[in-house]
């Protein structure tokens, strides 16, 4: 099923957008029109309990105070640009971002529950040869409200308002596993998940949120400390040499430094593992002596793995390693006591699986460019014909 829509063009507008403001900015902005902190807590509750778009929803609020509240503010989320679904059942959305940028967000459902996984850039600056993503340049960092918005956006397709408790939640999860490198645009991502986990709003727990990062290691305990979110880190290899050769931000941060980082990030114990990403590419990290150096590498850290076979998109130089091969992989950790399953592949028919999300910013630039060139090239004629 795949669903067109029309965005709309966003209106020039002057006023603040609510969505995205951490709880002491909403506070602050509301005081700013002559509003106590009490308020504050009534529109954060119609924000994110309720999931109200408008100011006319939050009924409870005097008919003067909505009208003066939306002088000053707007309440908005990302457009959709497009909707698919996949025969899975995954869907995916390209969420419309005022200023015309586009960014991807995924749902991933399971029988009862499902997570969401969540763009933190347009395009990314790291530039790992097997991630699709990495073909684009990093255009921006997604906003607060860009990031919060997505999860939002993604609950408003299916309904999932107000607030159900954790039990019946569909939208169980947050991966922050979609385009961009969340630790490179660490403040806003961080803002947005403290929205998500605040518990009178979306009070989504920090176990059910999973940043995912390449290795900027530096950045990596303060995820630990400032969110206590669940960390999932892209290995993919378990030398320096092969590394650095699919994943260039390992020349700045080595392995050496990462797994100090790892083996220091706050919470992690065996209740609590980190994941560590391991995409299988054929003839370059999958072999049994691979696996047997991963389990040296990542000795006395709380760890499980979690093995992506990789997801091919258009021009990319690798393979996927085998289905035998992979079960081998799989197997040999598994012996030597290490959880390691294999990802299912999800959405792979709508380009929503690991490492295929790249939104069309410079396609769709190249287009403009033949079109003006076109619309050129009619002016001229029109001029030669006088
Ligand atoms: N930038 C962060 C977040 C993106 S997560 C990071 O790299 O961790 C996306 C996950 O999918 C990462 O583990 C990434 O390495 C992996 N991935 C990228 N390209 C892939 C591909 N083509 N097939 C399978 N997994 C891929
Ligand atoms: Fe960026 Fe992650 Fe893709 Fe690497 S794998 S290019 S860090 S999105």
């Amino acid at each position: 099923m795949d669903t067109v829509f029309s965005p709309g063009a966003p209106p020039a507008d002057t006023r603040t957008n609510l969505i995205g403001l951490s709880r002491e900015a909403l506070t602050a902005a509301l005081l700013e029109v002559g509003q106590k902190p009490f308020r504050a807590k009534q529109v954060w509750h119609w924000l994110y309990h309720r999931g109200a778009t408008s100011f006319a929803a939050m009924t409870d609020l005097s008919k003067d105070l909505r009208t003066k509240l939306e002088d000053h503010f707007v309440v908005s989320r990302p457009g959709i640009s497009r909707e698919q679904t996949s025969s899975d059942g995954t869907r995916k959305w390209l969420m419309e971002f005022a200023d015309g940028q586009k960014a991807e967000t995924v749902f991933i459902p399971d029988i009862d529950r499902g997570a969401v996984c969540i763009s933190s850039q347009v395009g990314c600056t790291l530039t790992c040869r097997f991630c699709h993503t990495g073909t684009q340049r990093l255009v921006r960092n997604l906003t607060p409200a860009e990031i919060v918005g997505q999860f939002m956006v993604a609950r408003d397709s299916y309904g999932e308002w107000p607030t159900p408790t954790d039990e019946r939640r569909m939208l169980s999860n947050i991966v922050l596993m979609g385009m961009g490198e969340p630790l490179y645009n660490f403040d806003n991502v961080a803002t947005a998940m403290k929205i998500v986990m605040a518990d009178d709003g979306i009070a989504l727990g920090k176990r059910r949120i999973t940043l995912s990062t390449s290795g900027v290691v530096p950045e990596i305990h303060r995820a630990g400390a400032e969110l206590g979110v669940n960390l999932a880190i892209s290995l993919h290899a378990p030398d320096d040499d092969t590394r650095s050769m699919i994943m260039p931000i390992n020349k700045k941060y080595p392995l050496k430094e990462l797994m100090q980082a790892c083996r220091d990030y706050p919470g992690a114990s065996n209740a609590r593992r980190i994941t560590f990403e391991y995409v299988m590419l054929k003839g370059i990290n999958d072999t049994t002596a691979h696996a047997r150096a991963l389990m040296k590498l990542v000795k006395g850290i709380p760890c499980k793995f979690n093995l992506i076979p990789f997801n091919p998109w258009p021009g990319t130089p690798y393979e996927c390693s085998d289905a035998a091969t992979v079960e081998g992989f799989s197997q040999t950790l598994f012996e030597a006591g290490f959880s390691a399953p294999i990802r299912t592949p999800r959405g792979r028919d709508i380009l929503a699986a690991c490492g295929q999300l790249k939104t069309d910013s410079e396609k769709l630039s190249a287009r403009e460019k033949r079109l003006r060139e076109s619309e050129a090239a009619w002016a001229e004629k029109e001029a030669a014909l006088g």
